[in-house]
């Protein structure tokens, strides 16, 4: 019996339905190389909780780095205007969705999240 596919690779939790996660598309689309099925040598398994968790933390993780180049100036995902609103949307829904988790947060906080809510609502009164 191999003990470590019994427990929640975040959280450590055990007894419960487990998932393995695959991140093979990132928020824009974009390929995780990776984590792809071929090249993914360490595949994490997660409680459900953790892997919906790892989900928003990968797509505020997308959102904040394309939002970093954007406020730098530089080419970003989120130029466009249906973009940028497509993200919003999805960081609100994210903010929603921790509130419901809050005590089991191993991947990402409502304070980050909040954070970077406000300066995408900044920028958006700039424009
Ligand atoms: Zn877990």
């Amino acid at each position: 019996m191999d003990f470590a596919t019994g427990s929640c690779n975040a959280c450590g939790a055990t007894g419960t339905a487990l998932m393995k996660l695959s991140l093979g598309k990132d928020f824009f689309g974009r390929t995780y190389d990776r984590l792809s099925p071929s090249t993914d040598q360490s595949p994490k398994w997660y409680c459900e909780a953790c892997s919906m968790q790892k989900n928003l933390q990968r797509d505020f993780r997308d959102i904040l780095g394309e939002f970093d180049k954007l406020a730098a100036g530089q080419a970003s995902a989120l130029s466009t205007q249906e973009e940028f609103q497509r993200a919003s949307l999805r960081l609100r829904e994210i903010a929603t969705l921790l509130t419901g988790t809050a005590g089991h947060a191993p991947f990402l906080t409502a304070a980050d999240v909040a954070q970077l809510i406000g300066r995408m609502h900044t920028t958006t009164m700039q424009a």
